[in-house]
């Protein structure tokens, strides 16, 4: 089946007890148990399972092409479960560029377990092959990255992860299973904070964690998931599977929308770089070509100048809305670098884009009076 039909179709069924098309919200904490003492309808308190939880990882397996998959409350509650899972010791291969939050969970939040992470440019094979150890046990891989969009071939992670006797896990945020799904090149697992696309509106906080086959770090993060406490909420479950219905019809728009607001300002005066997977000149666009469908809705621009000309810029436009996060129906718009700190190496020219749901008119618009006065 087609992954749009997947997105309206799967974990959902018409509810027996009264016909509803639309699954109800099992609000319901607690389940009955038969005299004999088992729970013949497979819940007994929503901690460890609950129907609305069920139905979206059910969903979110179908699409990414996996066995089975993890909800949790947030994006980061999927890293943290991923990393309590390794051993003290344990080494990790990450992005230099990785979220950064990811680096908050390893060093901040498990400090004290000493994990040995090596943060590496991934879309350097040599360095990644240098930088396994005896003790790696997990390679993330985040492509695009995030904000400059670099792309990191997805075979050849999965190839040497797989040598090194280490589990690949992905952070699909970016891409959506709509236009890449990494457990098709190879890749053992897809971590998704939902929050972004994959709920879609900016109204719930979610993460995923999909899985290609039985593994002991799947295995302990569904520990933390049901006995962490790191599980979503009937109600998150139930807004962010509403959102998946539209998934597909979302991101593909908001692509095309990027596709062409990044050529409007590769051609713009006051814009000095591009970063968008989808232009010819992006180092990455022949491997996104290769395991991508589309480009995606992200982008960036580094504005002539420095910082002063990139948060002016920004301050102009009046349907990019200046605020963090991504994948909701309003185009957003950052400077990454005054978000990520002082240790950032994100240029203080760059203003990040996540293109939403508006005309792309509108949108060419806003950009091309922001802009406008840049060069004038
Ligand atoms: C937002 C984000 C996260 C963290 O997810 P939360 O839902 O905010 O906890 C992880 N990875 C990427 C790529 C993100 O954009």
């Amino acid at each position: 089946m087609k992954i749009d039909t997947l997105a309206v179709h799967s974990g959902r069924r018409i509810d027996p007890a009264t016909g509803a098309v639309t699954p109800p919200i099992h609000l319901s904490t607690t389940f009955e148990r038969d005299p004999d003492g088992e729970y013949p309808r497979g819940f007994s308190y929503s901690r460890e399972d609950n129907p609305n939880r069920r139905a979206l990882e059910e969903c979110l397996a179908a699409l990414e092409g996996g066995t089975e998959a993890l909800a949790f409350s947030s994006g980061l509650a999927v890293a943290a479960a991923l990393v309590q899972g390794l051993e003290p010791g344990d080494h990790i291969i990450a992005p230099d560029d990785v979220y950064y939050g990811l680096r908050k969970v390893i060093g901040d939040v498990f400090g004290k377990w000493k994990i040995d992470t090596s943060y590496v440019d991934m879309t350097d094979l040599g360095a990644v092959r240098a930088a396994v150890k005896p003790a790696t046990r997990l390679v993330l891989v985040e492509t695009p990255s995030n904000p400059l969009l670099k792309i990191t071939d997805l075979a050849d992670i999965a190839k040497i992860a797989r040598e090194a006797n280490a589990i690949s896990v992905c952070d699909g945020t970016f891409a959506t299973p709509v236009l890449q799904r990494p457990l098709e090149h190879g890749i053992d697992m897809v971590m998704h904070s939902t929050t972004k696309y994959t709920a879609g509106h900016s109204d719930v906080l979610g993460g995923a964690l999909v899985t290609k086959f039985d593994n002991y770090l799947f295995e302990r993060a569904r520990k933390g998931q049901r006995y962490g406490g790191s599980a979503p909420s009937p109600f998150d479950c139930w807004l962010t599977l509403r959102g998946v219905s539209t998934l597909p019809l979302r991101v593909r728009a908001m692509s095309e929308s990027a596709a062409r607001i990044a050529a409007f300002l590769h051609r713009h005066p006051a814009v000095e770089t591009v970063h968008y997977p989808g232009l010819a000149h992006h180092p990455g666009h022949e491997t996104a070509k290769r395991q991508m469908s589309g480009f995606g809705g992200m982008l960036s621009m580094e504005i002539r100048g420095g910082k002063a000309e990139a948060m002016a810029a920004a301050a102009r436009m009046r349907i990019f809305t200046r605020a963090t996060s991504l994948g909701g129906t309003h185009s957003l718009v950052e400077h990454r670098a005054s978000v990520e700190g002082p240790n950032s190496k994100t240029p203080q020219s760059l203003l990040r884009m996540s293109i939403g749901l508006e005309s792309v008119d509108d949108l060419i618009e806003d950009l091309s009076a922001a802009l406008g006065s840049a060069i004038a």
